[in-house]
């Protein structure tokens, strides 16, 4: 076979389908691949080959990869096809930032507007190789929206957990239009969890939590595919938010892999961001992580709402092995970020916006020079949060310096004079 499970912990194998997502010894499992027979520049020219070749697997930003990602998955794949997000240069995010050369990765082009899809591609293709019959995942949102639509790609039942009153509205409108069987569990996302976990060792259904080894190798994509857009040439940080740090360990996965394979020669720096309600791994950072933290969490950000990080182990590998660091933004910081991405014509939803928010924190501190090449990701869609919106922009007293107030007028032409009068044109 061309790939093994192995578990973190303890080091057993296991073949790659097995449906079991934990080592029996309770460890996380990580896939490994049998290298490629292609060095690393015959990859970058196989890769290359593969834009604009019409082949389905080719046209995805994750299988375009394979070789990376799942190479024994063959023609069972579940595609969209999803991934090919942009990288982006706007210069008033630069200019906030203070980052003249800062790059935006917009995970929120793929197709339920997140980088969610990413990983669950290939979960779904999991599920149909081993033949599960239900799939299941606990969520702040994006992962049920990503489950509900590949189960229903690929014809399986799926179920998710989400935690009542706590998920944006954009999501929870997409796992109920995609025709997930949907929870609202009363108790938050890491009560959820528990949950998901009890059921799927009672029920034999499949879990697609971020804790799943195969979505974490789609997820590596994102990192592989903005390598690509960068000719191979690493960027000197990549920033991103960090929840449960599936992204954070994907990410560092990701990069000593393609350092291996000879497709990058050095390793980025990654700075994963914590939202100031939800900040465990901050603090266990700023602990030199003697311990593993866990915090009751408290932020606008519900997608990095988390206080209790499932891939903890594997996140602090990620910091480790890049030299990386931890660093945490307020909900008004994150707010202002968001703004500012959003007026650029950009826009992402509150979560995303940390990242922004903690690379123009990290460029204050001077942790980050002034002409670093810095990739921040944009984790989801400017849609998935329209409550945040509204309440940003129509409702918050006093109105925030970037508040952008609707004004409601009588239907005459005067109305509208007085209004573009009033504002000196
Ligand atoms: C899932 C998610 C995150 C957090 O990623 P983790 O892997 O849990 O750290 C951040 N932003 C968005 C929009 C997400 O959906
Ligand atoms: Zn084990």
């Amino acid at each position: 076979m061309a790939t093994l499970q192995v578990c973190a912990a303890c080091g057993d194998r296991f073949s790659e389908l097995d449906p079991a997502v934990r080592c029996p010894c309770g460890g996380l499992l990580e896939l490994r691949h049998d290298p490629p027979a292609e060095d690393g520049a015959s990859l970058r020219r196989l890769f290359q080959g593969r834009l604009g070749d019409r082949e389905e697997a080719n046209l995805s930003g994750v299988w375009r990869y394979r070789e990376l990602v799942l190479p024994g998955a063959g023609g069972q794949i579940v595609t969209h096809p999803e991934g090919n997000t942009p990288l982006l240069r706007r210069l008033p995010i630069a200019e906030w930032a203070g980052l003249p050369d800062l790059r935006i990765k917009h995970e929120g082009h793929n197709p339920t507007g997140s980088f969610k899809d990413r990983g669950m591609t290939v979960g779904v293709t999991q599920a149909r190789r081993i033949g599960a019959r239900a799939i299941a995942c606990a969520s702040t949102g994006n992962t049920s929206a990503a489950l509900a639509a590949y189960g229903a790609q690929a014809g399986i039942p799926a179920l998710v957990f989400v935690p009542a009153g706590q998920v944006a509205l954009g999501k929870l409108s997409q796992s109920l239009a995609y025709g997930a069987r949907t929870l609202l569990v009363r108790g938050d996302f890491d009560a959820c969890l528990r949950l998901v976990q009890e059921a799927a060792d009672q029920l034999g259904v499949y879990l697609l939590n971020s804790i799943n080894p195969f979505r974490l190798e789609g997820q590596k994509t994102i990192v592989l595919e903005l390598l690509h857009q960068l000719e191979w040439q690493a960027p000197d940080w990549i920033v991103l938010p960090a929840g449960n740090l599936g992204n954070t360990a994907a990410f560092g996965k990701a990069l000593l892999e393609a350092r291996a394979l000879g497709l990058i020669d050095r390793l980025p720096r990654i700075a994963a961001v914590q939202a100031a309600g939800a900040a465990p791994f901050a603090q266990g950072f700023r602990e030199g992580f003697a311990a593993r933290r866990t915090v009751k969490a408290e932020t606008i950000a519900t997608a990095i709402k988390i206080g209790d990080p499932a891939s903890w182990d594997r996140g602090v590998r990620t910091i480790r092995e890049t030299d990386g660091v931890v660093t945490q933004v307020t909900d008004a910081e994150i707010l202002e970020a968001k703004a500012v991405i959003d007026a650029a014509g950009v826009g992402c939803e509150p979560a995303s916006a940390a990242s922004v928010a903690g690379a123009r924190k990290l460029r204050e501190e001077r942790l980050i020079p002034l002409d670093a090449r810095v990739v921040t990701v944009l984790t989801g869609h400017v849609l998935k949060d329209p409550g945040a919106l509204i309440t940003y922009h129509q409702e918050m007293e006093p109105a925030p310096s970037r508040a952008n107030r609707p004004v409601e007028i009588e239907a005459d032409l005067r109305a509208v004079e007085r209004v573009l009068g009033r504002e000196g044109r």
